[in-house]
């Protein structure tokens, strides 16, 4: 059954107006859901039993059941949750001083095919609906709802690609942005993306103020093209021709996202092409710790040939940073956690 968290803020409207009711019932009911966060139609209790009792019949609440939940020392928390139809995707919360941030998952497996990743380990099954993704969200927010707690931010970097999903995911941020609802900021709301060309023409022209970053990983075509399948379709100078368009566009910063992996992208002469490659962007460089994929066979560098690479860098007039690693023992790398479960499935 569909969710209401399918609809924005203007669409429950609309839905409350193809019943013959006021469009003023689309606001209560928004505000049921996401003020009040409710967990089922009954609790809207300004709605008379008659109406509730018609959206009911179509539509539940959340799609979401929690499978697995797993705690990390330093407070990430992990989630594997089933949707309606069974298929497993993962969020994670994670804690950071300036607040709490979420990673919400775009698609039930992934066809981008990363050489590193174990979110591409299995194929894209299905796109999630935006319901799906705003469900993510608030389950996480009504937990932190018990100790008047909120989350600040978002990050869209779970499992998918969002551009691939393109519709579903920007309707999802529609909502949770909304200032009638859960009011997320758009500052506070980061897209990753591997580099899918004519959505970020789209996304150019949005001119909404999400945050965008870039998966870059590699400073060539050679090597992008090794490690990222999609650099076929869309080699490095397209991506930066695209991204020039973006930065005329939006007055805003890119992130380039570099995941070092040793003896593949890490040396100093590649520092340097990536410098190249970057010089005049307002922009800068995320260098992510790797998160070692049993499957893929590729090894992370160690703080101090990370520092090397950054200093590199920066001496190049490239601003960057180190990310810091969260949960590293709690299964922390995209996809891993539903990987797991997929696999304890199968045995
Ligand atoms: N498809 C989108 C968003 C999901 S991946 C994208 O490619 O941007 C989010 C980020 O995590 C990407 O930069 C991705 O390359 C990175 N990533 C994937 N596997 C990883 C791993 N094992 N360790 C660290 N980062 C990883």
């Amino acid at each position: 059954m569909q969710s209401l968290y399918d609809f924005n803020y203007e669409q429950i409207q609309d839905l409350a107006k193809s019943y013959g009711w006021k469009g003023f019932r689309g606001h209560q009911i928004f505000q049921w859901l996401y003020r009040n966060r409710v967990n089922s139609i009954d609790e809207m209790s300004n709605l008379s039993k008659e109406t509730r009792e018609i959206l009911k019949q179509d539509f539940i609440v959340s799609p979401l059941h929690l499978v697995r939940k797993q705690v990390s020392h330093d407070g990430t928390t992990k989630y594997l949750f089933a949707l309606e139809d069974g298929a497993l995707v993962e969020s994670v919360m994670m804690l950071f001083d300036y607040g709490k941030s979420i990673c919400v998952t775009t698609q039930v497996g992934c066809n981008m095919g990363c050489a590193f990743c174990a979110s591409g380990l299995t194929k894209k099954k299905r796109n999630l609906t935006s319901g799906e993704m705003v469900a993510q969200f608030l389950y996480v927010q009504k937990e932190l709802d018990k100790t008047q707690d909120r989350l600040s931010h978002i990050v869209v970097m779970g499992t998918g690609e969002p551009f691939d999903n393109y519709e579903n995911v920007m309707n999802f941020l529609s909502t949770v942005n909304h200032d009638r609802g859960l009011g997320i900021g758009s500052r506070h709301i980061t897209i990753s993306t591997c580099g899918i060309v004519p959505r970020i023409y789209d996304f150019a022209n949005e001119h909404t103020q999400y945050n965008l970053a870039i998966s870059l990983h590699a400073p060539n075509n050679e090597l992008r093209d090794q490690l990222m399948p999609v650099n076929h379709a869309y080699p490095l100078e397209e991506l930066m021709k695209a991204l020039d368009y973006y930065c005329q566009e939006n007055n805003r910063r890119l992130t380039f996202e570099y995941i070092l992996l040793k003896g593949v992208n890490d040396s100093t002469n590649q520092a340097h092409q990536l410098a190249k490659l970057l010089r005049g962007y307002n922009a800068y460089v995320n260098l992510i710790p790797y998160n070692a994929v049993d499957e893929k066979g590729f090894k992370g560098v160690t703080h101090q040939e990370a520092m090397v690479f950054y200093d590199t860098l920066m001496k190049d007039g490239i601003r960057c940073t180190i990310r810091k690693e969260h949960g590293n023992d709690i299964d922390a790398a995209c996809g891993q956690l539903r990987i797991k479960e997929l696999k304890r499935g199968q045995n």
